[in-house]
């Protein structure tokens, strides 16, 4: 019975048939210095649950950080969400982790890090369990010696591990990680499966995103400046969150390219 619903449900050519994925720095909230001191605009989390309504729950937000981290900044309602680049998520409420125990070479390299960083104070190393970010925004200068660290350190991890870099951050993490795959997963299950994907982000992470849910018929949006494959741009956080409550109050698809 589900399944025929889902079968019959109408397509691309009603705005509710989108599936909505959402990153969350630099393009739900502004970028930050430190990556702790992120500010969510207090009216996002009832927006983004009106919106997840609107399109029958096919609303997810997809990040870098880990899932505890953005639950604690949107209320109380538990939005599907993948974190860690979709090392991590939760769909339906049903969770799934990734286990630092099952990363035992990478736990050594992060302890390696933090003793090779520590005597340069404006270098900040966030430990995600299954991943390491390595933060130089508060010192620019120090750019070089942290990608020849990370080189180095990708090189004694092997292949097994892959770095990702974005906007005065690198992160190792799993190569099995991706904002993509994750996309991916979410868009094999109910409510996701059958609906046209559209993604937003803002960084070379988000990249990977935008080719999955183009080579998929889907339609992409990068805030901010950067070379991207994404089908349209917005100018910042501030004038999503614009678009995202017209949409949430009953406007049409917000962006011009996707109908
Ligand atoms: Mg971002």
């Amino acid at each position: 019975m589900h399944e025929i619903l889902l079968k019959t449900a109408p397509q691309s050519e009603t705005q509710e048939n989108w599936a909505l994925f959402l990153d969350f720095d630099g393009t739900l909230v502004d970028i930050v210095e430190r990556p702790d001191a992120v500010f969510v605009d207090p009216a996002l989390p009832k927006v983004l649950a009106e919106l997840e309504t609107r399109l029958g729950g096919a609303l997810a937000v997809i990040s870098g950080r880990p899932i505890a981290f953005l639950d604690a900044r949107l209320g109380e309602h538990r939005f599907d969400i993948a974190g860690l680049h979709g090392l991590e998520h939760r769909i339906g409420g049903h969770l799934f982790l990734c286990d630092p125990d099952d990363h035992p070479r990478l736990r050594e390299m992060v302890d390696r890090l933090q003793t090779v960083f520590r005597p340069k104070p404006g270098i900040l190393i966030e430990d995600k369990g299954c991943s390491v970010a390595i933060h130089w925004r508060l010192a620019p200068i120090e750019r070089d010696f942290v990608h020849a660290t990370v080189h180095a350190a990708l090189e004694a991890l092997g292949s097994d591990y892959r770095v990702q870099f974005g906007k005065a951050v690198a992160e190792i993490l799993p190569s099995a990680a991706g904002k993509g795959k994750v996309i991916e997963k979410f868009l094999q299950q109910a409510p996701y499966r059958g609906r046209r994907p559209v993604f937003i982000g803002d960084d070379l992470t988000d990249e990977n995103g935008f080719r999955t849910v183009n080579a998929m018929g889907g339609f992409s949006v990068r805030i901010g400046a950067g070379e991207t494959v994404a089908h349209e741009r917005l100018g910042s956080p501030a004038e999503l969150r614009h678009s995202l409550s017209v949409w949430a109050e009953g406007g049409s698809f917000p962006f011009q390219g996707g109908n």
